[in-house]
């Protein structure tokens, strides 16, 4: 078995703020919607930060998506969602929150009320996962993904834990149903440990490292840094120099073209006139008010 190599890595430095209620660094801005990070598109992750209490729920109001997934993992605090296709719910530490926008949806985005009478610290990350040209116009769709749900592996030597939100790690399946082969893993490693982790053949491979700093190889990499890995080789060793926590973003690339523009993620530009034109005229539904 040969080890994946790391390739490159991305560090953004700036955050900036969705809506008044997440605060996120795009963690790879600059290979975000490109064949690179294929089949995933983009990655916002906002650090533990402290929000007064407040009686209006700080957030993002109605916008539309098309095309593609967004997936809300939640570290700190509570976040609840509405879209226009019915779907709406809460999710907290540990959940996760998988919304297929596919033909188009309006939804809302807000820290949950209690979270927001209460204040304290919201942390959460928000993925996009592209869609395959064939998936793109179905029926919208939405998952909640609880923390009880989502298989727990302790990694061996006590060396931490790792979550199977999608696809599997060794025999063990993750809950999220997903339109193309993929895994999204959340891993904490513990100080001075290792882990060793098989990726399936082929799988483009990301790791996003959220907290602490880790080593592989001969070389280090600290909090906020995402490393590329090489397609060829089947597993990446990884060591933890500090309590650490990060996501193993992996996939089957989804060899089409990518047209992006804002909440909209197709294949042609055709096609995003289209969504703005559908977007404009109502044609991606209503959210009561
Ligand atoms: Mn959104």
């Amino acid at each position: 078995m040969t080890k994946k190599s790391v390739e490159s890595v991305e560090f953004t430095p700036h955050a900036h703020w969705v809506g008044d209620g997440f605060h996120v660094l795009p963690l790879f801005a600059n290979k975000a919607f490109t064949p690179a990070v294929s089949p995933f598109l983009m990655l916002d992750y906002a650090a533990p930060e402290i929000f007064p209490p407040r009686e209006q729920p700080p957030g993002v109001g109605p916008h539309p998506h098309r095309g593609f997934e967004t997936v809300t993992i939640v570290y700190a605090g509570e976040i609840e969602h509405r879209d226009s296709a019915g779907h709406s719910g809460k999710i907290g530490v540990g959940d996760v929150q998988w919304m297929t926008a596919a033909s188009g949806i309006l939804h809302d985005e807000f820290h949950s009320r209690e979270q927001s009478r209460k204040g304290g610290p919201v942390s959460m990350v928000q993925l996009w996962v592209n869609l395959p040209a064939k998936y793109k116009m179905t029926k919208p769709s939405y998952q909640t993904l609880l923390a009880q749900d989502i298989p727990v592996i302790a990694l061996s030597d006590e060396a931490g834990q790792l979550r199977v939100i999608a696809g599997a790690f060794n025999d063990q399946q993750g809950p999220a149903r997903t339109f193309s082969p993929l895994s999204v893993w959340d891993v904490k490693l513990e100080v001075g440990k290792q882990a060793h982790l098989p990726i399936p053949k082929g799988y483009r491979t990301l790791l996003a490292l959220l907290e602490g700093e880790i080593s592989i190889g001969e070389k280090a990499y600290r909090k906020g840094e995402v490393l590329f890995f090489s397609d060829q080789g089947e597993h990446i060793e990884i060591s933890a120099k500090t309590q650490t926590k990060f996501l193993i973003l992996s996939g089957e690339p989804i060899n089409e073209p990518i047209a992006h523009y804002g909440p909209f993620v197709m294949n042609t530009q055709d096609e995003i006139r289209t969504a703005i034109d559908d977007f404009r005229r109502g044609r991606m539904g209503h959210l009561a008010a």
